[in-house]
This record gives structure tokens, C-alpha cells and sequence, in this order.
């Protein structure tokens, strides 16, 4: 591993305190090239945050205090390792012109960011489909089904693919698979291969990167990592850059599930260098 594109910071309203600097020591004594923090940004303005503590998100406020801090890292730390300034930006159906205004306004401080999907309409509704085996089953009774959730999952991926978040849109999708976090009590018979296979092509032609995450694997309900390894055959077939990410929300969470990754192909692809 030379490089990880996901990390969560001291930032974080539902992740640890740990600091910057163990997060930057860990990974320079992992003998990471680089890495890029990507916080949770602000969830867009007037969108209300449907988990219990309403923690999805940094508080706007947070921004400038957060890329002002990871300016000065970057150059204290600027000799031993690259350090990349980034956010975990949601894709939220209905909303894109708020996050495209965030992005518009917070653009210049991203040397790197991901795109993704957590949260999911539904009649009028929104759920966060990867807070608890409980939300989860949530949404799938109002859905009609699991599969439902699956479909709409997929479709909001779509969407955010295809949206118009601006000149600053992240370059990267997010954890692809993450509605099968907890896939183990909720299995499909479904593999949407097709369905995956489209976005990976859309992926492809709109140059978009992939985060190989392995927070899935350490997820006692998922236990693989995002996406599996036949989703990276696919996207190995079609050059599609694989960016691993921890998706670390503390010094211990570094460097997740990256044993578990499928690498046979992906090792020659120079992308996991990042570049
Ligand atoms: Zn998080
Ligand atoms: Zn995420």
C-alpha cells in the first residue's frame, strides 16, 4: 500500500478524537506516500439529517478551521509524505444545487475528494442506508422490500455520477457497494451485475475514479470490502483508476481491510499508487 485516499480526522462528529499528527505518524510508519483526508463535509443547507444525533456531518463552521489546519500539516509534514486536503462529499437526491454551492464556495482548498451516496429517498423520506441494521430495515419495510432498497441504492449512484455538482465535483465515487454493509442479515439473491457493470461503464466514460475501500471487510455484517472482487475485475478491465481508502475513523482503523482486497489484477494497475 502506498497511498490512502479515505481517511477520516479529529473532525468527525461520530468518529474518534484521535489527531492529525497519529493519523500522519501512522501512516508514514505504514511507509505511505501519501494520503488524503477526506472529512465528512457539511450536509447541504436545509437537509435534515435523519440519524439520531444528526452527526452525519462537519458543521459548516468547521470548514475553514479544518482546511486551515491541514494546510499547515501539509507543510510541516511536506518532506515525508504528500498529504492531500479532501472531503467525503454526500450525494443527496434534490439537493444538488446546495452542494453545488458548497463545492463552488470550498473548491480551491481540494487537492483530492469523494463522492457518495449515504442517504436515500424515499417517499418524501430520507434514510440513511448505512447507519444500523435497524435503519436499514427500516427503510426496506416503507421500500416494499430489500430488493427495492438495492435498486434505489444503485439508481442514486446514477445520480450522482451523472449529477452537475460544478467545476470542483469530486473525482472519485465513493464505497460503490456499500448497500450490502449489512448484507449478511439482509441477503439479496439479486447480484446486480448488470446494474454495477452500467455504472462502472458510466464511471469509465466520465473518468471517474474508484475508492477500493476496506472498511466493508471489518464490518461484522458485511465482511468484504467495497466493492468485491468480481466488481474489480470489472473496473480493472476498464482502467478505472482504484484508489484504496481505510475509510479509518481512528488511528487503529488505518490500513482496514487491505490484506483482504483482491489484488491480483488491481497490483498492476498503477492507479493503486495514486498516479
Ligand atoms: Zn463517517
Ligand atoms: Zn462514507
Amino acid at each position: 500500500m502506498v497511498y490512502d485516499g479515505h481517511v477520516h480526522t479529529p473532525f468527525c462528529p461520530h468518529g474518534t478524537a484521535d489527531p492529525f499528527e497519529e493519523y500522519i505518524e501512522k501512516a508514514i510508519s505504514l511507509g505511505l506516500k501519501g494520503m488524503t483526508f477526506t472529512e465528512h463535509a457539511p450536509l447541504p443547507y436545509g437537509f435534515t439529517d435523519p440519524t439520531p444525533e444528526q452527526d452525519s456531518g462537519m458543521k459548516s463552521e468547521e470548514l475553514l478551521p479544518y482546511f486551515e489546519t491541514l494546510k499547515q500539516l501539509q507543510s510541516k509534514y511536506k518532506h515525508q509524505i504528500t498529504i492531500n486536503i479532501g472531503l467525503e462529499v454526500d450525494y443527496i437526491e434534490e439537493f444538488e444545487r446546495e452542494t453545488r454551492e458548497l463545492l463552488d464556495e470550498w473548491g480551491d482548498y481540494l487537492d483530492d475528494a469523494i463522492l457518495s451516496v449515504h442517504f436515500l429517498k424515499n417517499n418524501e423520506k430520507y434514510f440513511c442506508l448505512d447507519f444500523s441494521p435497524e435503519m436499514f430495515e427500516e427503510l426496506a419495510e416503507e421500500a416494499g422490500s430489500i430488493s427495492k432498497v438495492y435498486e434505489a441504492y444503485y439508481k442514486t449512484v446514477e445520480k450522482a455520477i451523472l449529477s452537475d455538482l460544478g467545476v470542483n465535483k469530486p473525482k472519485r465515487i465513493g464505497h460503490l457497494t456499500l448497500i450490502r454493509k449489512f448484507q449478511k442479515k439482509f441477503p439479496v439473491e439479486k447480484t446486480y451485475e448488470e446494474t454495477v457493470v452500467h455504472l462502472l461503464d458510466l464511471m469509465k466514460r466520465k473518468h471517474y475514479e474508484l475508492d477500493y475501500n476496506g472498511a466493508g471487510f471489518s464490518k461484522p455484517l458485511c465482511k468484504e470490502p467495497y466493492p468485491p472482487a468480481w466488481v474489480i475485475n470489472e473496473a480493472v478491465k476498464r482502467n478505472i483508476p482504484l484508489i484504496y481508502g481505510s475509510d479509518a475513523h481512528s488511528v487503529k482503523g488505518m490500513a482496514q481491510g487491505f490484506q483482504q482486497l483482491y489484488l491480483a489484477n488491481a497490483t498492476t494497475s498503477p492507479s493503486l499508487l495514486k498516479g
